[in-house]
């Protein structure tokens, strides 16, 4: 497995103590760290610090960790920057808004710092688990998405998609289980400079769901972002 060593761990989080824990440990491990205590602050060390994951409290004066995430799911610089929520609660409703404003996973409080420290190192993994860049197939059920032959096919059937849908169908598969907003789908599939609405986005989502009915249920809308495409079981 490749050193998770030079990864860079951002950790927003106001109380003192806690920060130190987490910083302590996750250092032990061999990551850098950098640290912020209010969300402002946080949103500022991320376009400096460049972090490769972020640590994100959920309660934090002024801005809380929920506007944070959403702040950085909507840029798309940091889109798909990992983020792990810390919930204060053990409630449900919270990690639920948080899973949906697009936190890539969450540790509830109180927790042990080793738990985190595991969870930090298994998002490591799974993202880098993901198809890169030059993968040429992906499969998704009875889909195929052939990228060399621009082609896809459901249960070995070919199913005809335009260039948007078939743009829109290999986002969604290179990136399963995470946010992707709509503004990161028009800029990567329609172009920055395209000046057409986020409405635009939905309309094609809703194209290709009628023409890929396994992936009716799999393509889901999260409320006030975009789309997640269901991670594979
Ligand atoms: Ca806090």
């Amino acid at each position: 497995m490749p050193s998770l060593g030079h990864k860079k761990i951002l950790v927003v989080e106001d109380e003192q103590d806690i920060l130190q824990l987490i910083t302590l440990y996750l250092e032990k491990e061999g990551f850098r760290t950098v640290s912020a205590k209010t969300g402002a602050e946080g949103l500022r060390q991320v376009k400096q610090e460049k972090p490769d994951l972020v640590v994100l409290d959920l309660m934090l004066p002024e801005m809380d960790g929920l506007e944070v995430c959403k702040r950085l799911r909507s840029a798309p610089d940091t889109a798909l920057l990992p983020i792990i929520m810390l919930t204060a609660k053990a409630e449900e409703s919270d990690t639920i808004i948080g899973l949906e404003l697009g936190a890539d996973d969450y540790v509830t409080k109180p927790f042990s710092p080793k738990t985190l420290v595991a969870r930090v190192k298994a998002l490591f993994r799974r993202l880098e688990r993901k198809p890169d860049e030059n993968s040429t197939q992906y499969h998704y059920g009875d889909l195929i998405m052939d990228l060399a032959r621009h082609e896809v096919r459901e249960k070995n059937t070919e199913v005809p998609l335009t260039a948007k849908e078939f743009g829109l169908l290999e986002q969604l598969l290179r990136n399963p289980g995470r946010v992707l907003t709509r503004e990161i789908l028009l800029s990567t599939i329609w172009g920055y400079d395209y000046y057409g609405t986020t409405r635009t986005v939905d309309v094609h989502v809703r194209r290709l769901k009628q023409k890929l009915p396994s992936l009716n249920d799999a393509i889901m809308s999260v409320k006030s972002l975009g789309y997640k495409l269901k991670e594979p079981c």
